[in-house]
C-alpha cells in the first residue's frame, strides 16, 4: 500500500540488455492458443489455478479499495497492469467494473494482442497500452495524461524479470508506485525463490524439474552458496511446457521489500499459493469460481468428463503445489 509521496529523481536508462531482449523475443514468439487447444494442454489446470489466484487478488484488492473510499458514489477506478502480456487479466478487470486500464509490457507483439483483446471486448472501460521495458523506462513519461493517478498497480508473474540488477528493480518499483494514489495498492505474483533454492539444494545438481517444467542454473547449490549468491542477476533458465522458455532471476524478497519501502510502499501481505489457496478456497464465490474456471484437476485424466463436485474433493491441489 502506498503511504507517502516519495521517490527518486534517478534518470531512466532506455538501453535494453541482451537478457531483456531474450525475454521480449520469447514472449513475442508465443503462439496465441484458442480455448480448445488450451483444454488439451498438460498445464490446463495449472494455468486455470494461477488464473483463479489472480482473479481473487484482483477482485479483492478492488473491493477493498472501493470500500475504503469516503465517497461511495465515486465509481472511477484506474488500474496499471505492469507487464500485462497479452491482456489475460482484462476480463477480470471488466468483472470488477474498473473505468480505466493502462497496460504496459516489453513485448510489442503481446501489447498488440492485448489491444486486440480489448478491441474485441465490450469496452466497458477506457484503455491505453504502452510498449516499454518497465525496468528501464519510466511509464509516467509515456502516459496520455502524466497527472493520472492509479488506484492499483498489478504485476502478475512478471516482477522477477527485473531482478537482473539493482537499478532495474528500482525502476520497476518506481513504475509500480510513483503514479499510485496515496492509499493505492501494488499487488503481484512471482516465483518463490526460497522454494527454488530448496529444490536446487535437494536435487544435488544444477537442474531440477519434471516432464512439464525445468529450472537450470549454471552452478549447483553448493557451488552457488560457496561463491555467495548474488542478490541481483542470480539467473536461471526456466522452461514450462508450451508457455515459457527463457531466463529469469531469483528475487530476494527482503531487498524487494526494502526498495518498495524507499518508494513509499508498505507491505500488507505476502503468501505462498498454497497458503493463499487454503485461506481463500472457502466461500461460495471462491469455490464456485474454482469450479467454473476448472482450476483444479479433480480426477485422473481418464475420468475428466465426470461432473465437478465440491471443492473438498480436489485431490491434486497439494500435488500441484508441491511438485
Ligand atoms: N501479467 C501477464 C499475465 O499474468 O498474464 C503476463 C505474464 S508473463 C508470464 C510475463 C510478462 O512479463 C511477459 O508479457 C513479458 O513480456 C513481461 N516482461 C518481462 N520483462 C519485462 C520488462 N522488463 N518490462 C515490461 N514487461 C516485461
Amino acid at each position: 500500500i502506498r503511504y507517502q509521496n516519495q521517490y527518486d529523481n534517478q534518470t531512466s536508462n532506455s538501453q535494453s540488455s541482451s537478457i531483456s531482449s531474450i525475454v521480449a523475443n520469447h514472449y513475442n514468439s508465443i503462439h496465441n492458443n484458442d480455448i480448445q487447444e488450451r483444454k488439451k494442454s498438460r498445464i490446463y489446470y495449472m494455468r486455470n489455478f494461477n488464473n483463479w489466484v489472480k482473479s481473487i487478488i484482483i477482485r479483492d484488492t478492488i473491493k477493498l479499495l472501493r470500500s475504503e473510499r469516503d465517497d461511495k458514489n465515486d465509481t472511477e477506478f484506474i488500474v496499471h497492469d505492469l507487464a500485462c502480456g497479452k491482456g489475460g487479466d482484462l476480463t477480470k478487470y471488466e468483472k470488477s467494473q474498473i473505468t480505466h486500464f493502462i497496460g504496459s509490457d516489453i513485448a510489442s507483439v503481446s501489447i498488440e494482442h492485448c489491444k486486440e483483446r480489448y478491441g474485441n471486448s465490450r469496452k466497458y472501460f477506457k484503455a491505453e497500452f504502452i510498449n516499454a521495458d518497465c525496468s528501464r523506462e519510466l511509464i509516467k513519461d509515456k502516459l496520455s495524461d502524466p497527472n493520472i493517478r492509479f488506484d492499483m498497480t498489478s504485476c502478475q508473474f512478471s516482477f522477477h524479470y527485473c531482478f537482473e540488477s539493482y537499478d532495474q528493480v528500482r525502476t520497476m518499483v518506481r513504475n509500480a508506485s510513483e503514479c499510485l494514489k496515496i492509499g493505492g495498492i501494488f499487488c503481484g505474483t512471482m516465483p518463490d525463490s526460497i522454494e527454488v533454492m530448496r529444490r536446487l539444494k535437494e536435487c544435488g545438481t544444477n537442474q531440477f524439474g519434471n516432464d512439464v517444467y525445468s529450472i537450470k542454473f549454471d552452478k549447483t547449490y553448493d557451488e552457488m552458496t560457496a561463491a555467495g549468491i548474488s542478490l541481483f542477476g542470480a539467473k536461471y533458465d526456466f522452461h514450462l511446457e508450451e508457455v515459457v522458455d527463457c531466463p529469469e532471476f531469483l528475487v530476494y524478497f527482503p531487498i524487494m521489500e526494502e526498495i518498495c519501502e524507499s518508494y513509499g510502499l508498505k507491505l500488507i501481505f505476502k503468501k505462498r499459493f498454497d497458503e493463499f489457496y487454503e485461506e481463500n478456497r472457502e466461500g461460495d464465490d471462491n469455490s464456485r469460481l474454482l469450479n467454473f474456471m476448472e482450476a483444479l484437476e479433480k480426477y485422473p485424466p481418464k475420468d475428466r468428463e465426470r461432473p465437478m463436485g465440491k471443492p473438498e474433493d480436489y485431490r491434486h491441489i497439494r500435488e500441484y503445489l508441491q511438485n
